[in-house]
């Protein structure tokens, strides 16, 4: 509907009975002064009705005076219906105007283009103020909604709000998107529709009938997550300021399966740890009791044996302290220094360093350069390399092969594959291979040497570059890992090249 209060509306009900008002009595007026002139005429300047002539004159004369005179009264009425109630219309205008699009269209301050007459003016400049002030009112109020809106977009957590009769009257996007809202807030939904859960339906009555809040512990499935997700949620009533009855409750979802995952993660490594260091201990100190009876009884046969076994068991205590101490450094947040590097140079050292192993197996190690530089931190690509080298001699079978591979994976990113024709890792097993302490066979990986936390410490380093793992492998047809690491952006490069 056109609503402008500019435009004018004569109140033409009003009008219309005033004008009926004034032809009465100006019809009834000027049939009274008629008769009257009549009556006068004949007393005073003795008119003789008899003759007709006479008569006709003088009546014709005052009926066309009078229609003349009711004219000049119409319009004379008509134009003060105007000056008077004209205003009218436009203030009453301007009031449905306000009415209409109070709180939402935009408000106009100006006051009418022309001054009304006397009062007019007065209820004119009072409707100005109430718009004005209303307009304050609606401005502070949706800025005060949007703040309120955004404090409650920018919470993690998801919160819906239901009225008395369990429609869901609000909710943040974080609770549309965990609990598939439909698209449109005026198709109000029940509370009902949307869970299930009897103790959640029941915390929500609660709050409602009886105004006490509730804590509860849930698990809850979502759109976004194929398993159930665990969530702390608190239900609490919604008061009227005036006489504190509930009108609704709202409930607040705080999601913590990261977090008891989390937790769950260091409790789990605590305990890895532990049983890693006291395995070994445990060993020592049995061969090392046992070598001090049999020395002490003369026997000498089998202290080689012993202390080969506690060599051992303090290699790999030495390993796993080594393991545990990058990993520490690298969850601490220690910086990567990425310098141009020479794929070449840390591939022939690590393979120095791992060719006493490479040769007990006699394995064959083919190595292929695509890439004449790389942008890596050096020792910790090295120790990517040395990790995944040192898993593919340990766990493929003698005289296989292995392959190192630098290449270019895209027009930003390059990669270093460590290929072997080994056992392969079965699928159950790829998605948490790169936990901590995690081991495909506990029992065959820790004999040759593995302490469980290499790859993890590839994962993190690679994450560290801002790159990634990926591994293709299946029992018996190898494994594939391929480490993703960004390339060198051309800005920094031009930047060097300032210096
Ligand atoms: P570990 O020190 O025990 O080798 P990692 O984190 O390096 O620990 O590796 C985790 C597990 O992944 C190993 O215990 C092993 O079962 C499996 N694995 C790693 N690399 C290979 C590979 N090249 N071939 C087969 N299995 C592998």
């Amino acid at each position: 509907m056109d609503f402008s209060y500019k435009k004018r509306r004569p109140p033409w009900k009003i009008i219309r009975r005033f004008l009926i008002h004034q032809l009465v009595f100006y019809v009834v007026s000027l049939v009274l002064m008629g008769l009257a002139i009549r009556y006068s005429a004949h007393e005073i300047f003795d008119f003789d009705y008899q003759s007709a002539g006479q008569v006709t004159e003088f009546d014709r004369f005052l009926t066309a005076l009078s229609w003349g005179m009711l004219a000049v009264f119409l319009v004379h009425a008509a134009y003060t219906a105007w000056i008077f109630l004209g205003p009218l219309g436009r203030v009453l205008q301007k009031a449905r105007y306000v009415r209409k699009k109070g709180f939402t269209g935009e408000i106009l301050h100006e006051r009418f283009d022309r001054e009304e007459p006397g009062e007019w003016n007065d209820l004119d400049r009072a409707l100005s103020k109430i718009k004005k002030s209303l307009d304050k009112k609606r401005r502070q109020y949706n800025r005060e909604r949007e703040e309120l809106q955004a404090i409650v977009s920018s919470v993690k957590n998801s919160i819906v709000a239901i009225d008395t009769q369990h429609n869901v009257r609000y909710y943040n996007s974080q609770f549309a998107v965990l609990f598939k809202m439909k698209r449109k807030r005026e198709m109000s939904e029940r509370i009902e529709e949307i869970f299930r859960e009897p103790s959640l339906l029941e915390a929500f009555k609660t709050a409602i009938e009886g105004g006490n809040p509730a804590d509860l512990r849930l698990s809850l499935m979502t759109s976004r997550h194929k398993l159930p997700r665990n969530f702390n949620v608190s239900v609490s009533p919604l008061r009227n300021k005036d006489d504190n009855t509930a009108y609704g409750a709202v409930a607040i979802f705080h999601d913590v399966t990261e977090a008891q995952l989390a937790e769950k993660i260091r409790i789990d490594f605590v305990a890895n740890a532990s049983h890693e260091l006291r395995t070994p201990l445990t060993s020592i100190h049995g061969y090392l009791q046992t070598l001090r009876e049999d020395l002490a009884e003369g026997h000498t046969d089998q202290v080689d044996h012993y202390l080969n076994v506690v060599i051992n068991n303090v290699e790999r205590l030495k390993n796993l302290i080594n393991d545990l101490l990058d990993l520490s450094s690298l969850e601490s947040g220690a910086e990567i220094e990425s310098e141009i590097e020479d794929p070449r140079l840390i591939t022939e050292s690590v393979l120095n360093q791992l060719d006493g192993l490479r040769s007990e197996k006699d394995i064959l190690i083919v190595t292929k350069y695509d890439l004449d530089s790389i942008f890596v931190d050096g020792t910790k690509m090295e120790q990517v390399l040395t990790n995944l080298l040192h898993n593919a001699l340990k766990y493929v079978p003698a005289h296989s092969k292995v392959e190192v591979i630098w290449t270019e994976h895209d027009s930003k990113t390059d990669k270093l594959i460590v290929s072997d024709d080994g056992p392969g890792i079965p699928v159950e097993h790829q998605e948490r291979l790169f936990e901590r302490f995690y081991r495909v066979d506990k029992g065959r990986d820790r004999s040759v040497g593995g302490t469980g936390l290499g790859l993890s410490i590839v994962k993190h380093i690679l994450s560290k570059h801002g790159g990634e793992i990926r591994l293709i492998s299946s029992p018996d047809k190898g494994t594939e890992f391929h480490c993703l690491f960004p390339k060198r952006k051309p800005s920094e490069a031009s930047q060097d090249m300032n210096l």
